[in-house]
């Protein structure tokens, strides 16, 4: 069985991978297309030997965007209102995006865990969209998380290198 790969690693790795990812991009946009099942399949077998828990890289050097559904959610869960959980925890970017105050995020946990894991952001539980519909869309974001999260950079190098 293959073993999760340490996301220390990733810049590196995925720095070496890049060009090589972006030509199969070009050559490839029509295959990518068809390719959904296939790249459901590489997310699913990639997460049997991924635990997260060993990892939670994206929780702490990603921004989830934040929408106003995310943002009741989560004061609700602490029991706040949304103005005071804003003022504390979250800011507005360059693009105009809610995020958080601060990275990494403040409801992770030193063992990991995520404080407020049912009332997550949906970016964060949408996150690392390996198994997303129409995944060529994604396909150029994806090269840019695959330094952030080893899921990424595996079905990636997997995408490639196979086909
Ligand atoms: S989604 Fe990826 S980056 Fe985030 S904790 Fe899991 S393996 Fe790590
Ligand atoms: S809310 Fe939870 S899942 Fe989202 S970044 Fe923070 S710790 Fe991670």
């Amino acid at each position: 069985m293959s073993k999760q790969i340490d996301y220390k690693l990733l810049p590196l790795l995925a720095a070496k991978s890049e060009a090589q990812w972006n030509r199969y991009f070009v050559k490839n946009k029509k295959k990518l297309e068809s390719m959904d099942v296939q790249i459901h399949t590489l997310h699913d077998n990639i997460f049997k030997h991924t635990n997260c828990l060993n990892c939670a890289n994206c929780c702490r050097t990603l921004g989830p965007r934040i929408t106003d559904k995310d943002l009741e959610k989560m004061a609700k869960a602490l029991r706040m209102k949304t103005v005071d959980f804003s003022a504390k925890y979250l800011k507005i970017d360059e693009d105009g995006d809610l995020i958080f105050l601060t990275m990494p995020c403040p409801f992770l946990g030193v063992d990991n865990y995520c404080s407020i894991y049912e009332a997550r952001p949906k970016a964060c539980r949408e996150y690392p969209h390996t198994d997303r519909k129409r995944f060529y869309q994604i396909y150029k974001l994806s090269i840019k998380n695959a330094s952030t999260c080893p899921v990424v950079y595996e079905v990636l190098e997997a995408i490639t290198k196979v086909n």
